[in-house]
């Protein structure tokens, strides 16, 4: 390369794309369909817009259109944030002393401190399109819900955000911007539902967990004139708006001759990895460039490599579709490990049949390495990373690490997708030498796959 590569790759403003990319288009076999509990089929549009924004059900259904126009108005938005920079990792290359390249891309740059605002933005603009009041989510971490109240405020819609308890009293301050763009927020399981007051009859003392926050934010949603549920990842959808990140990346990437050997990225729900490998999935699918895809995820909630590929349920309190995804079922309901955004006990049906494909692969992390990755990204990169993205650059660590070892120049692209500011009081637990690593026993996870519907699709 003659060219040299600078720390920063920038795209300027006219670069961001123009339309989103559906991976599902270039899928051969494709992810299998959302089942409506009661009958056993797949869900109808009209099934579907009864919980989720008209314009938002035919991206959820669209498995054959390959890009989608970003609205003016979205685009807009992005202009705010983005392009986000893909930042070539020197400090970090140095400082593990190896032959690697490491690249990421950085989607903290903004108030909500993750990638999560590119599918906020864009799901509360078909909500106010279409005339409604409101709308109302789950939040785990507290990234999406404040992603949320930032584009519902921009947008002058009503916010309803229920609060994975644990996240709620781990992060009071998260909370406290959530209020400030105007949003209510309420920790789950909570009494203002039917659905809270049962899981609480159940499990009193629960820490919650984002299956619960669903239920609950669901039920409002249908029982409330004028609004509608949304949801921050899992669904087709939310990978589409996501595809920002990994066309962004490409582009980026691609103006200095880069091709990653593999890409790497943290996965709750999926949606910020489906976003990130989007345009690389494409020419993996269509034979035209081989690249290896690592989902990371944490060891106590491990759907894609302890959970197994079936239908269940979105949500703890079922009333949520069912989708066959890799899942730990769910009533299983994760220990309160620090990332909280990577708590969720399924992963989005795309990414599942990708992976059941053997298209991706999947690794399990522990906590406390995941932390101690975080330290040594932030004391060389100067970045304070989330949790949920310190997965990521455990493995990418761990990736170049072999490097060294084989000597091989190997091209890492990771995901960094969001900041550690509101997580504090985890970093403190690492700091102070409290925190423990909870990884499930083969009985916990049997309990929860003993809560997966009964039924044979
Ligand atoms: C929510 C979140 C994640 C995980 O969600 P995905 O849908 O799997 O991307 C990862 N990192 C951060 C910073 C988050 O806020």
């Amino acid at each position: 390369m003659s060219q040299e590569i600078p720390y920063k790759i920038y795209l300027s403003e006219d670069e961001i794309p123009t339309q989103w990319y559906n991976l599902r288009a270039d899928m051969k076999k494709k992810p299998a369909p959302l089942i409506n509990p009661a009958t056993l089929k797949p869900l109808t549009a009209e099934e579907l817009s009864v919980v989720f924004c008209k314009e938002l059900v035919d991206q959820e259904l669209d498995e054959n259109t390959a890009f989608v126009d970003i609205p003016e108005e979205i685009r807009n938005f992005y202009k705010m944030y983005r392009p986000s920079p893909v930042v070539r990792a020197y400090c970090l290359e140095k400082y593990l002393d190896t032959p690697a390249e490491i690249y990421y891309k950085f989607e903290g740059n903004n108030t909500s401190g993750s990638h999560k605002l590119n599918s906020a933005i864009a799901q509360a603009y078909y909500a106010k399109k279409q005339g409604l009041k409101g709308v109302t989510t789950e939040t785990g971490a507290g990234q999406w819900g404040t992603a949320l109240s930032m584009a519902s405020a921009y947008l002058g819609l009503d916010c309803k955000v229920y609060m994975v308890k644990c996240s709620y009293e781990q992060k009071p301050f998260r909370r406290e911007v959530m209020r400030t763009y105007g949003a209510t927020v309420t920790p789950s399981p909570s009494n203002t539902t039917e659905i809270g007051r049962k899981i609480l009859a159940e499990f009193p003392g629960t820490t919650g967990s984002l299956g619960c926050a669903i239920s609950e934010a669901v039920e409002v949603a249908t029982s409330t004139e004028g609004y509608r549920y949304v949801l921050g990842s899992v669904l087709n959808q939310v990978l589409l708006h996501q595809s920002v990140i990994g066309l962004e990346a490409k582009k980026a990437l691609d103006k200095y001759g880069i091709k990653p050997d593999m890409i790497i990225g943290c996965a709750g729900g999926g949606s910020n990895l489906g976003g990130l490998i989007a345009p690389f999935m494409r020419e993996k699918l269509r034979g035209e460039n081989d690249y290896r895809i690592i989902a990371v995820e944490p060891a106590s909630c491990p759907s894609f490599t302890r959970g197994k590929y079936a239908y269940d349920f979105c949500d703890t309190g079922k009333i949520c579709p069912l989708a066959k995804m890799y899942t730990l079922g769910s009533g299983f309901i994760p220990s309160a490990s620090h990332a909280g955004g990577l708590r969720f006990h399924g992963m989005c049906p795309t990414l599942s049949e990708l992976y059941d494909q053997g298209m991706m692969e999947a690794v399990a992390v522990e906590q406390t390495s995941v932390f101690e990755a975080a330290t040594m990204f932030a004391r060389v990169e100067g970045l304070l990373p989330a949790p949920e993205s310190s997965h990521a650059i455990r493995v990418a660590i761990d990736e170049a690490l072999k490097c060294k070892q084989t000597g091989e120049k190997k091209k890492i692209l990771f995901g960094l997708t969001g900041t550690g500011y509101f997580d504090l009081v985890a970093y403190q637990k690492y700091n102070d030498g409290e925190m423990g690593d909870y990884i499930p026993t083969d009985e916990d996870i049997q309990k929860g796959w003993a809560s997966m519907p009964k039924v044979d699709l």
